[in-house]
């Protein structure tokens, strides 16, 4: 019979800002599965939350990681170096980009909007990865990123998160290339809309999560569960031979036309 236990794996998981946020769905499957957790949070305005629900889990690390800043992402693995000594998981669930770049013309995305978005949603992963790199490639890895279809089709408002996820999932395919020899695998979760905190702050958003519930061959939205449960599919070895894919949990709105 197959299972999934990660019991002895060291899990990092960033990007939890609250409860509805995807990282703790994934962070509670993982769990769930046995593994050692550290979560991270981007700042001390979230901490106290953040650690409300890191106490529901016991066991679990909680260090403060901003991704646009080195020394802070140095300093989780000097941290999970001599507490764990390895990371078998990486979960990437950040991503940011400016309220008025989200809601302004895509053709008039001024040039520190832009670079902001693609360095907190995009480079942050090729970044954390290589900084991570001396635990992740000590007994082979798995790491997931978030990442959504407005990579791949005009969305509106979506704008300049749009490009930031093309160059997320050209990243995750460059990097399996590259990672690979070394036994870590990269992959992206394409997730459909989820009420979060980042996602309530597209324009008309709640329409888009009734039209993604109307056209999905499955006829509804997705839970943050199911979200869960695919990342844990990834990061585990069920998945041991897939690395560079992006896996849609979107209720397979992707595959319509119209
Ligand atoms: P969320 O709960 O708001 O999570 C986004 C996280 O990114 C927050 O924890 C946020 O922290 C963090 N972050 C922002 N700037 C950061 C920085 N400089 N350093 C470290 N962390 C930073 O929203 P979510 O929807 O779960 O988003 C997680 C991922 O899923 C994102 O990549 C998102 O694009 C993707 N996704 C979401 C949906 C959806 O519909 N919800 C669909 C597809 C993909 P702060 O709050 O402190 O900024």
């Amino acid at each position: 019979m197959y299972s999934i236990d990660l019991s002895g794996k060291g899990a990092l998981v960033m990007g939890v800002a609250n409860h509805r946020s995807l990282s703790w769905a994934i962070a509670q499957s993982l769990h769930k599965a046995g593994a050692k957790l550290c979560l991270t949070y981007a700042g001390e305005r979230l901490k106290a939350g953040v650690a409300e629900l890191a106490a529901t889990l016991p066991g679990t690390l909680l260090l403060e990681c901003d991704v646009t800043n080195d020394a802070s992402i140095d300093s989780v693995r000097t941290r999970l170096e001599s507490e764990w000594g390895a990371v078998e998981a990486l979960v990437h669930g950040v991503a940011f980009a400016r309220k008025e770049d989200l809601e302004g013309a895509f053709v008039a995305t001024p040039r520190e909007g832009f670079q902001l978005a693609l360095e907190v949603s995009a480079y942050s992963l090729i970044n954390v990865t290589n900084r991570m790199l001396p635990l992740l490639e000590k007994n082979g890895a798995s790491i997931v990123t978030l990442t959504y279809l407005a990579s791949e089709r005009a969305v509106p408002s979506y704008n300049v998160m749009g490009s930031a996820k093309a160059v997320l999932e050209q990243s995750v395919r460059q990097l399996a290339y590259e990672l690979g020899p070394k036994n870590v695998r990269v992959n992206a979760l394409s997730a459909g809309p989820v009420s979060t905190l980042a996602a309530r702050g597209i324009r008309g958003f709640t329409d888009m999560l009734k039209m993604h519930a109307e056209k999905a061959p499955l006829k509804r939205n997705i839970t943050k569960e199911e979200v869960g449960k695919a990342a844990l599919f990834l990061l585990s070895d069920l998945a041991s031979g897939i690395t560079g894919e992006t896996l849609y949990v979107d209720g397979g709105y992707h595959v319509m036309a119209w």
